[in-house]
């Protein structure tokens, strides 16, 4: 079929923007749930998302209860949608949504456009390039970020540079020296500018272990280098520029969620998160558009991901039956139904879902999850107006999830809204820009 100008048409139940663990979860659970035409629209030339690229363990204990490596747990994700009867479109990229769910997206044959019910995007993260970091400096081969290491490395089998610098360490930092020393690359120091690493504490004997110095409150202030990267100049914990040489740099982490359509669309953005803002559904400010995986928030584990797809599968399907409480089309009339969540301390980095469909009856999402900014001790407190409604002491890591159970709303109205605010034990536990 054709629309007016000529531009071919294909209708389906709901379409998914992203093949990635979040994506395939989605894709297959909606059929699971009976929902017909089904489609995965995937840019890349094989779907799987940022696993097919991450050729080390551990992957899919939950999925599939044993322990697989990135490619390999994409390929059984993808199988696993196939089997089920999901119909994915490779080397297709969406560049455009409609708001009332046409997608135009750019084929090896040309441009045409796909006419859905229900829209999922699930285009998930990329990680901050060196050119977003302001570094100074020159401008030679060799640097890169973790994601562009490992496509080179897994997919392309190519080797960059010998000895790195790795700045950064998050998660993702930490799978750059499995990669660095599986290809038979010895990073030559890794840099943190905080006083701890952002990832769970025992990953800080990961590097000891294969000899790479770990940099505290320690930044790159430039790169040197003609053609080639021949040093980088830190600033280390004690203010001192100092020189170390090294053949490349790997830039890690410092997510974004990949939100440009949800812009193009028209979607709320939440300033804290850069994704779109959701309510407990995983539902957008157009409510037929739904999001999922790493674009809520940078960034969860593929376990996650592919969790919370799978959670969205069903509240599409759920949706497309009637059975998921209705919003008005209208934003205005929508949002007089749903309690915003606001953010009161600077140390709270991001809470998600942003909104609340209210009366909440327990459906959808259990939690509001919670990232801080830095470590600090306290007490979490959410608000309903000026009222107290639930509190946690906790000691707060940066980018730890924390939890927040949902079933406290229960019995709340529309009224009033929700802050979420932290009260420092004392003064010395959270200073902003530690
Ligand atoms: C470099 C890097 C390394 C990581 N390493 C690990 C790790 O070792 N272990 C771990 O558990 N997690 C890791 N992660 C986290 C990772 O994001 C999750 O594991 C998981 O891949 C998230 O799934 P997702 O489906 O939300 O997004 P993704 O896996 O990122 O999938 C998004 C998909 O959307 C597609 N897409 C985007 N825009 C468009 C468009 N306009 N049109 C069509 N398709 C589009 C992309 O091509 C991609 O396939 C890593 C992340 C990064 C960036």
């Amino acid at each position: 079929m054709s629309d007016k100008n000529s531009v071919p048409v294909v209708h389906c139940d709901v379409v998914i923007i992203g093949g990635g663990p979040s994506g395939l979860s989605a894709a297959t659970e909606l059929k699971k749930q009976g929902i017909a035409n089904v489609i995965i629209v995937e840019r890349e030339a094989d779907a799987g998302g940022i696993p097919r690229h991450c050729g080390h363990p551990p992957f899919g204990m939950r999925e599939f209860s044993r322990v697989m490596t990135g490619p390999g747990y994409a390929r059984a994700l993808v199988r696993r949608a196939e089997r089920c009867g999901v119909d994915i479109r490779l080397n297709t990229s969406v560049i455009n949504i409609d708001p009332d769910g046409k997608l135009q997206v750019s084929t090896p044959q040309g441009i045409s456009n796909i006419m859905a019910d229900r829209v999922i995007i699930a285009t998930g993260v990329r990680e901050k390039p060196r050119s977003a970091r302001l570094v100074s400096g020159t401008r030679p081969l060799a640097i890169t970020t973790v994601g562009a290491l490992q496509s080179m490395i897994y997919l392309k089998h190519l080797i960059p540079f010998r000895r790195p610098v790795i700045v950064g360490s998050e998660l993702v930092s930490f799978s750059a020296i499995w990669t660095c020393i599986g290809a038979g690359i010895k990073p030559v120091a890794m840099l943190e500018k905080t006083k701890s690493i952002l990832t769970f504490w025992p990953s800080q004997w990961f590097p000891r272990l294969f000899r790479i110095p770990l940099f505290y409150q320690s930044s790159i202030v430039e790169i040197l280098g003609k053609d080639r990267v021949t040093g980088v100049v830190i600033s280390d914990q004690s203010g001192q520029l100092r020189n170390i040489k090294c053949d490349g740099v790997i830039f890690s982490g410092e997510f974004l969620p990949e939100s440009s359509l949800a812009n193009k669309a028209g979607l709320d953005i939440d300033p804290h998160t850069g994704g779109p803002v959701i309510d407990q559904f995983g539902r957008c400010s157009n409510p037929g558009i739904f999001a999922t995986g790493n674009l809520l928030r940078p960034v969860e584990t593929a376990g996650w991901c592919w969790r919370e797809g799978k959670n969205t599968g069903a509240w599409v399907a759920d949706d497309l039956k009637g059975k998921l409480p209705q919003v008005k089309n209208n934003l205005t009339q929508s949002l007089a139904q749903s309690l915003a969540i606001s953010l009161e301390s600077p140390l709270i980095k991001l809470a998600v879902p942003q909104r609340i469909q209210m009366p909440y009856d327990g459906t959808g999402m259990k939690h509001i999850q919670i990232r801080f900014l830095q470590s600090c001790k306290g007490q979490l407190i959410l608000l309903y107006g000026s009222r107290v409604i639930w509190r946690k002491s906790l000691n707060a890591k940066p980018e730890a999830r924390v939890l927040i159970p949902l079933h406290i709303l229960k019995n709340i109205s529309v009224k009033d809204q929700l802050h979420l605010d932290f009260q420092c034990a004392d003064s010395s536990s959270c200073h902003l820009g530690e």
